[in-house]
């Protein structure tokens, strides 16, 4: 995914942290970021909180960061055994932000059920979101393509995208049905390889 993020001269320039507070929806660091389940350190001279990133977003370009705070950490936990995670934007331009994009996390039980599943989307709402219906629906249960389909719809119903020069938000929609099926089907074959 490094080489489709940006171009080699802001990718040089830019950091993971201002990339973060930036709060740009179709950021690429945040959905992944929020299904590895990554928590921000912020801070001021008085001291420091600790914030689950998912709950960083607050709006479009907004965060709860407070006007004389940094942020300083970003904590992410070790993934559990049998799991994976996985993102895929799409976008016209291959050093571009995504149009829409899409990471997966899931974590298996040893009989191949899913014990936890994590969808977040990017550039479908003013902030990365989590696709929490379409995560209940693997909770539990064996891949199969009816439940992927099933999962790529909620996702695409739940989500909020607005339409631009690049895209309607018909069209969005559709891109996060096809790559949350997408998506979940990789995590899944990859954390069932993972020790
Ligand atoms: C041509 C181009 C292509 C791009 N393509 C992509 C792409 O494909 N994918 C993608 O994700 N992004 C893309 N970007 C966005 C780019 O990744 C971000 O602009 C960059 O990561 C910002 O990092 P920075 O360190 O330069 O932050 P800055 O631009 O310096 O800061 C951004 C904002 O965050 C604040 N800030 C910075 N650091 C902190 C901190 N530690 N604590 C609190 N506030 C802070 C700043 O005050 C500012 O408001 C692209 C940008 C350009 C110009």
């Amino acid at each position: 995914m490094e080489s489709r993020l940006a171009t080699i001269q802001t990718r040089n320039w830019g950091t993971i942290g201002g990339n973060i507070a930036h709060a740009d929806a179709a950021g690429d660091p945040a959905p992944v970021l929020i299904t590895l389940g990554a928590s921000v350190k912020v801070g001021n001279a008085g001291g420091t909180r600790i914030i689950p990133l998912e709950d960083f977003y607050v709006d479009l370009f907004e965060t709860a960061l407070e006007e004389d705070e940094l942020l300083l950490e970003i904590q992410v936990p070790t993934p559990p055994p049998r799991s994976a995670a996985v993102y895929e934007k799409f976008n016209l331009l291959s050093s571009d932000q995504g149009i829409v994009a899409v990471a997966a996390s899931v974590s298996l039980n040893e009989d191949g059920t899913c014990k936890e599943a994590k969808i977040a989307l990017g550039n479908a709402g003013p902030t990365g979101m989590r696709a929490k219906e379409a995560e209940g629906l693997l909770v539990g249960r064996k891949p199969d393509e009816a439940l992927l389909a099933e999962a790529g719809l909620k996702a695409a119903e739940g989500c909020d995208p607005t339409a631009d020069i690049h895209a309607s938000e018909e069209y969005r929609r559709h891109l996060v049905n096809v790559l949350t099926r997408r998506m979940v089907k990789r995590a899944w074959e990859q954390a069932g390889t993972s020790v």
